[in-house]
């Protein structure tokens, strides 16, 4: 079925409409450049057809991107070139975009071209915000919810369809900077300001107004200012002095934001410098070498399977129990102290009626003002409306009062953590509510299946695990217990669709899987410092392999009381079996009352306003740097292994029933590299074999905890990766 379509009026002028069937936004497929590509040669070719306006079928959206299927089809398009197939590809694809922006134009004199104008009824991203720029003029039509720009370097990619070239030649390099490097979006309006595009006009005036412009449009209105006679580059080229400036500080920043590890970024700036200094065609030709080198980079191929495939897998529902729609209507919240607020706010935010429940009346207000002074942020900052913020604080009732709970059909609760208290709480709720409610702990740390005890209807008791502050962190981490039914973990996923984030399923298990995870991380970390590693090292090494925070920076930002805590309850769990080798410092801190930046005190020093200064020298004292310091790679692996072959153990113990949900989980939880496209994305970079045998190294050297996982020896021996064992998401047990 077409993609594209042309129709031609009286007057001349050609609308090619672009309609992807069976999408709600169009996408660009193989097909559809090929259609593009034809419909342009007809237009340009057909004397009768004077210009051509170019737009989509899709009421406020042109196009959401491209069906990253066609990077796989160019790499096999090639045989076993996939570099060389890329690159033609991304050529071919340059050359219907450089045949529209020349528009049969005589390419010495610039006259005689066809005047071809981008309609755009609102969202255009990516490819869908690439061909309108090598169009002649870009008009919008006025849909404040419209987003349009180039957000690929989001996925560890950048835009490699000529996005990057003009968007750097229109704008110069600084201007074109947050659009290209950090992926900005921005509604009409801004991208009008930006420079992005020319024209915002009122939707139904649309068409008739790009029409307008194509029966006006003069041979000059045609001629891109990189196509023209003594084009210089807004803000200076390269060689230029100011140019120089500003490449010089761009390059320093992305290597000071990626360390080095993401690299799309470094392949997008070098693309721009050395464009910056030949003429377009030749541009277009760097930077289909870069993007070849990026795409051939397994980084983003894991990037894109992690951040864009598999989270879109899981936000649909990818591992959703057949059961009804479980839409939650109303919502009661247990607990307004920081993650009650949250939660209340985010589900008042999607539209849903919160009951807010605490102790006091005085703490519920309390809860329910932490949402007005998140509102009034935003207010501030015009993000949303004086209405809009009546309207959500609207949804949020804050009372002691259990009756109001009546009609709820789930509850999540987030009181104390403590046994005995939300047994209570439970016990109270369920005395109030209706048969089918669901009830969910936000526990961090107690079993559900344990929990589920104070419920005369286990099979509806569920974990909805949030991360603080739930306002921002796009991972919510749901847990069955033993009993926990279906229906509660369909109604758990259709409250994490319907407050828009991330979910995964994990199974009941001490610290579940995030927790998991991190909490070797941290106490890696800190193993080190007592044995004498440099603090700076282990800091520096944490960031240098892309993870968000060292591990010492992330404890003070979680509290030593809270690790202490968790220390404790570990112990009195395990017995025996616990590691005690982190005790020593981390009680010693807590000791000395460095509690982390709550305490402005911690492994950092932090001044009188709490902001951060360097590594606190009193650590020195008591734990001095050994004279020998390891490898920086040492001290990385350290630091991976730890959490991912804790990562491992949950796909074995079964925790983890999808190494997809593990991946996406790491990233959006606890920042894990995200250039690695998560723990089994790394581990499979490694390759399992490499793998296995830096756990025998490791172990040999630092103990069992680094003992290669029976999982990971298994499928170095039978050379398989997790992906090609478990990629779509297949039970580890079953496979
Ligand atoms: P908090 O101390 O800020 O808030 C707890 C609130 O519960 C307080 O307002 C308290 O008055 C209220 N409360 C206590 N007993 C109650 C009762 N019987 N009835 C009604 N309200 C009662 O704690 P928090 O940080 O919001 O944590 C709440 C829960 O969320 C805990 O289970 C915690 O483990 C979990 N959690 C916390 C984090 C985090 O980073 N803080 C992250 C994930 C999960």
């Amino acid at each position: 079925m077409a993609e594209f379509t042309m129709t031609t009026d009286a007057d001349g002028v050609a609308t090619i409409t672009w309609d992807t069937p069976g999408k709600s936004m169009n996408v660009m497929s193989m097909e559809g450049f090929g259609e593009l590509d034809a419909l342009i040669d007809q237009a340009l070719a057909d004397d009768a057809i004077k210009g051509v306006i170019l737009t989509s079928g899709k009421p406020g959206s042109f196009a959401g991107g491209m069906d990253l299927n066609i990077i796989a089809s160019m790499k096999d398009s090639a045989g076993d070139d996939p570099a060389r197939g890329l690159f033609d590809g991304i050529m071919n694809t340059h050359g219907i975009l450089r045949k529209i922006e020349r528009a049969g134009m005589d390419p010495k004199t610039l006259k005689g071209g066809k005047p071809i104008v981008a309609a755009l009824p609102g969202t255009a991203l990516g490819i869908g915000f690439e061909i309108p720029l090598a169009c002649h003029r870009i008009i919008a039509a006025d849909n404040p919810k419209a987003k349009i720009g180039l957000p690929e370097i989001m996925v560890g990619i950048f835009p490699g369809m000529g996005g990057t070239m003009r968007l750097s030649r229109k704008l110069g390099a600084m201007a074109a900077a947050p659009f290209l490097l950090e992926g900005k979006l921005s509604d009409p309006a801004k991208a009008r300001a930006a420079g992005l595009i020319d024209d915002v006009v009122a939707p139904e005036d649309l068409l008739a107004r790009a029409k307008a412009w194509v029966l006006t449009a003069t041979d000059a209105d045609l001629v891109k200012p990189w196509d023209a006679k003594g084009y210089k580059m807004p803000g200076g080229a390269p060689y230029h002095p100011a140019g120089y400036m500003t490449f010089v500080g761009a390059s320093a920043m992305v290597n000071g934001k990626t360390q080095g590890v993401y690299p799309a970024a470094k392949a997008l700036l070098s693309a721009v410098y050395e464009g910056a200094m030949v003429p377009f065609d030749t541009a277009l030709k760097i930077e289909a070498r870069w993007f070849t080198n990026v795409l051939m980079n397994p980084s983003s191929g894991a990037m894109i399977r992690s951040l864009f495939i598999n989270k879109e897998a899981l936000e649909k529902g990818a591992n959703r129990p057949e059961v009804p729609d479980q839409t939650v209507r109303k919502l009661g919240v247990m607990g307004a102290g920081m993650m009650g607020a949250g939660i209340a706010l985010v589900a008042a935010q999607n539209g849903i009626e919160v009951v807010l429940i605490d102790q006091t009346q005085d703490a519920a207000d309390t809860g329910r003002a932490h949402v007005e002074s998140y509102l009034d942020k935003g207010i501030a900052r015009k993000k949303i409306t004086a209405d809009k913020k009546a309207e959500i604080l609207g949804r949020i009732t804050a009372t002691t009062d259990y009756d109001a709970l009546t009609g709820a059909d789930l509850i999540v609760e987030a009181v104390f953590e403590d046994v005995a208290v939300k047994a209570e709480v439970t016990k109270n709720v369920l005395r109030v509510v209706g048969d089918d409610c669901i009830f969910a702990t936000n526990t961090s740390t107690l079993p559900i299946t344990e929990l589920a005890r104070a419920s005369d209807r286990p099979d509806q008791f569920i974990g909805i695990h949030f991360f603080s502050p739930v306002e921002k962190m796009m991972l919510v981490e749901i847990i069955k217990g033993r009993e926990t039914g279906d229906r509660a973990v369909a109604k758990a996923l259709d409250f994490v669709r319907q407050i828009r984030k991330t979910p995964i399923v994990v199974n009941d298990a001490r610290f579940f899987y995030a927790n998991r995870c991190i909490i070797p991380y941290l106490n890696e970390g800190m193993r080190m410092v007592a044995e004498g590693v440099a603090p700076a090292l282990v800091e520096n090494a944490a960031r240098m392999v892309g993870m968000p925070l060292g591990p010492l920076q992330l404890v003070d930002e979680t509290s030593i009381d809270l690790g202490v805590k968790i220390a404790r309850a570990t112990k009195a769990a395990m017995g025996d079996a616990y590691d005690d080798a982190v005790d020593p410092i981390l009680f010693w801190m807590a000791e000395q009352d460095r509690l982390g930046r709550k305490a402005k005190a911690g492994f950092y020093a932090y001044d009188d306003t709490g902001k951060r200064q360097g590594l606190w020298d009193g650590l020195a004292g008591k734990f001095p740097p050994a004279a020998d310091q390891p490898d920086l790679i040492e001290v990385q692996h350290r630091l991976l292994f730890a959490q991912v072959l804790e990562a491992v153990r949950a796909l074995e113990d079964g925790v983890l029933t999808d190494i997809r949900e593990g991946d996406v989980g790491a990233i959006l939880g606890w920042g894990f590299a995200p250039w690695s496209g998560g723990p089994f994305g790394w581990l499979d970079m490694l390759g399992a074999d490499y793998a296995a045998a830096r756990c025998d190294a490791l172990a040999a050297v630092h103990g069992t905890r680094f003992a290669c996982p029976a999982l990971l020896r298994e499928m170095a021996e039978a050379g398989q990766s997790f992906y090609g064992r478990f990629g779509t998401g297949a039970d580890a047990q079953a496979a």
